[in-house]
This record gives C-alpha cells, structure tokens and sequence, in this order.
C-alpha cells in the first residue's frame, strides 16, 4: 500500500537526514534473516523516538513490544549512560533476537527485556521495586487491541509529564471504517478517544505517509 515515491522520499530523507548507524541496520536485517514480520518503526520515526527521549530529558523508558529491538536502540541511544529502557515481548524468539541486537549496538547495559503477555508484565512492574520510579516516556507499538489498556498502565506507571507515544493510529483509515480490521481498528479507536477524554492526558495525533503506507501516531503528555 506504501507508493513508490512515499517510499522514494523516505529512503532519501533516511540516508541524507536521519542517518542510522550501522547497528540499526543490522538490526532491520537480524528481523527480515529470522523471517520476523518487517514491522518496525521506520527510520525516520525511530530517530524522531530518540529525539523525543533526548528533548524530554528521560531517563527510564518503557516500551510495549520489543520486535527485533529496533525501536528500543533508536530510544536507548537517546539516554544517558545511566538510564533504562524496559521493554515488554513476548515472544522469545523476537526477545532473543532483539536481546543480541542490543548488545550488539552498545547500549545493551541499559536494556532490559520482560519476556511474557505485556499486560502481565506491566502488573507486576508496577510492584517491582527494582523499577526505580516512574517511566518518564513510553513508547505503546505492541498488540493494538489493548492500546487503551495499555495507554492506562503508562498513566499509572508514568507522573505528571511523562510523555506516551503510541504508533499506529490511523492503520490505513481504518479508524473510520472498523469492518477493514474488526480486531485492531476498535482497539486503536478506543485509545484515540481515552487520549481526547480522559483528564489525565492531553494529546495529539499526527498522520503519516512512507514504508509503513498510510499510517501515523499519537503523542500524550501526562497532565
Ligand atoms: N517497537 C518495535 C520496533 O519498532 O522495532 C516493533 C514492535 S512490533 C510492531 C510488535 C511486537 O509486539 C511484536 O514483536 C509482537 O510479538 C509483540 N507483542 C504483540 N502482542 C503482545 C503482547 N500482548 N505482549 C507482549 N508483546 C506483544
């Protein structure tokens, strides 16, 4: 559904702006070798995420859905040697791809890879003491069923400022036309209404063209 020159301008815009290293890039290639389905972020989108964690000055950072890890060292490029991203998968095979993709960008000491339902393991982060505080930003890319579900575990998890990115929230117009997807069209609906609504947020969304076809994101700020 992406037309060529969406495509054409992405790649230009890649290569003469947004400049991933060489990490990132075998990073997109360890997921299309190990037959993963090539639904990371693109590169424009994932720099934009670093920039993000950068421009927030955050210093924890969670992510619902992993993949091969590409996303998680666009953001944990932008944190300070001492700072933590937490990352939720729940398959093992992607945890363990993206666990030596990490590793092998240099920014594995600040990764931390939650095997399991993502819902299960935001429960019992919110019980861990090891987690330090609140998450200062999130980043929700996972099943889009649960992105309500999960908008409200970042509020929980977050404080007064955090900022929560959730990518996919337009999924080719199906917002407006729920029978294209009856699955995840309602999930992503759901979320974009809870980010209009809810007091605890306030927010924006953005809609976008490029590899990914016609797609976008939301980005909300805890009140
Ligand atoms: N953020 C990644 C990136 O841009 O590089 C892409 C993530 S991909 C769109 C979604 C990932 O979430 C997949 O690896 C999938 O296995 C995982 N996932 C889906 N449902 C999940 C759930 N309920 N709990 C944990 N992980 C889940």
């Amino acid at each position: 559904k992406a037309q060529p020159g969406w495509v054409a301008v992405e790649e230009y815009l890649s290569n003469a702006v947004v400049r991933p290293n060489a990490a990132l890039k075998h990073a997109v290639q360890s997921a299309l070798d190990a037959g993963m389905p090539p639904i990371e972020v693109a590169p424009n989108a994932g720099k934009l995420l670093k920039m993000l964690v950068q421009l927030s000055g955050a210093r924890r950072v969670l992510e619902v859905g992993t993949l091969a890890g590409f996303s998680a060292i666009w953001m944990a490029q932008g944190l300070p040697d001492d700072g933590r991203l937490v990352t939720c998968e729940y398959l093992p095979k992607h945890a363990e791809i993206a666990r030596a993709n990490v590793d092998m960008a240099g920014i594995g000491h600040k990764v931390d890879i939650r095997i399991g339902p993502a819902l299960e393991t935001l429960a019992a982060l919110a019980e861990d003491p090891t987690r330090d505080g609140p998450f200062d930003f999130v980043f929700i890319d996972a099943d889009k069923e649960n992105d309500s579900n999960y908008l409200d575990w970042a509020i929980r998890l977050g404080r007064p400022g955090t900022v929560i990115v959730m990518d996919n929230v337009i999924w080719e117009g199906a917002i407006l036309d729920p029978s294209m997807d009856e699955v995840n069209a309602p999930g992503i609906v759901g979320a974009l209404e809870m980010m209009g609504k809810d007091p605890r947020l306030d927010a924006t969304a953005i809609q976008t063209v490029g590899s990914k076809g016609w797609d976008g994101f939301a980005i909300a700020r805890v009140v």
